[in-house]
């Protein structure tokens, strides 16, 4: 059960605050994975998420990963983590407390603010591919080593331990494994071919995790962040986000895409749409191994 005892006992200690009260918690819905809700206290209002079946640390990352989204200057509005607490072993689940960004329409430049925004936070660069810690993408472990090469950073760290993963949990035939190690085999023909730096990314940019706030900016939520290739970023953006024309002309006037991405996109989207087979099961099966096959038979 979930204990608004220890949420209220958290805020205080990271408010420093002597003494909250809870006035009422209202659920929220809308989340693929955890259960969440907004609690209203003497000091504000705050989005709590929790999960009583989530691994220990999942909060602990996400608050991580909006740590280093905001930090990236952006203009995308992104929460600002406030506490988190693990599962106390006692079956009372972990949390994860945020600012509360209660929702309003849009503004009129929202797409332009979307595409300047997300080409701001993929122009934060680091030394190389991955991240502090390893993370989650919904709740399936990603890890995130640090790695100078791209290419292999993505088959080694992205689709061979989730394609593990998909074969002991999911139906796969010999052929469909035998065309999966063919593609990871010639990734390299196929992707990386270039010097791109290492960039911040989302990393779960589906519509769901796309937000507008009190004044009508776009917000991002929920990230699985770490420092990638930029265009692995638009492997969910195509698949369940959102992209207008005005978006990705604000985008590219910051920072122009090349303009043969897409042909090199179904090869990202592939993360997720496998993802969503481990997760979910079933016809993202038959999705995954129609882009395998449309690069090796
Ligand atoms: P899950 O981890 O279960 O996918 P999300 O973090 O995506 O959950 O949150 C679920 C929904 O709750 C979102 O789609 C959004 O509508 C809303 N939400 C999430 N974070 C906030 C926030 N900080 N303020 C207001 N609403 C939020």
């Amino acid at each position: 059960m979930f204990s608004e005892q220890r949420l209220v006992k958290a805020l205080a200690e990271a408010l420093h605050s002597g003494s909250i009260t809870l006035e009422r918690l209202e659920s929220v819905s809308g989340g693929d994975i955890n259960q969440a809700g907004v609690a209203e206290t003497s000091v504000g209002d705050f989005f709590v998420k929790w999960n009583a079946a989530a691994p220990p640390d999942l909060f602990a990352r996400e608050f991580e990963a909006l740590e280093a989204l905001r930090d990236s200057g952006s203009e995308l509005r992104i929460p600002e983590p406030i506490t988190w607490e693990g599962p106390d072993g006692a079956g009372s689940p972990g949390f994860l407390v945020m600012e509360y960004l209660p929702s309003a329409a849009k503004s009129a430049d929202w797409q332009e603010s979307y595409g300047r925004g997300l080409a701001q936070l993929h122009r934060t660069s680091s030394d190389a591919f991955g991240f502090d810690h390893d993370n989650y993408c919904g709740t399936t472990p990603q890890p995130n080593e640090w790695a100078d090469d791209w290419v292999a950073f993505y088959r080694d760290q992205r689709l061979r331990p989730l394609f593990e993963r998909v074969c002991t949990r999911r139906s796969v035939s010999s052929n469909q494994k035998r065309h999966f190690e063919r593609l990871l085999e010639r990734l390299p023909s196929f992707i990386g071919d270039d010097d791109e730096p290492p960039a911040l990314i989302h990393g779960d940019l589906w519509s769901g995790n796309l937000h507008t706030d009190e004044e009508g900016h776009p917000a991002i939520l929920d990230p699985a962040a770490y420092y990638a290739h930029r265009e692995a970023e638009f492997g969910m953006i195509t698949l369940f986000g959102q992209w207008s024309d005005r978006a990705r002309a604000a985008y590219d006037e910051i920072w122009p895409m090349p303009g043969d991405w897409r042909d090199r996109n179904p090869l990202y989207r592939l993360y997720h749409v496998l993802n969503h087979y481990l997760l979910f099961g079933g016809a993202y099966g038959a999705q995954s191994f129609a882009i395998v096959e449309r690069f090796v038979d």
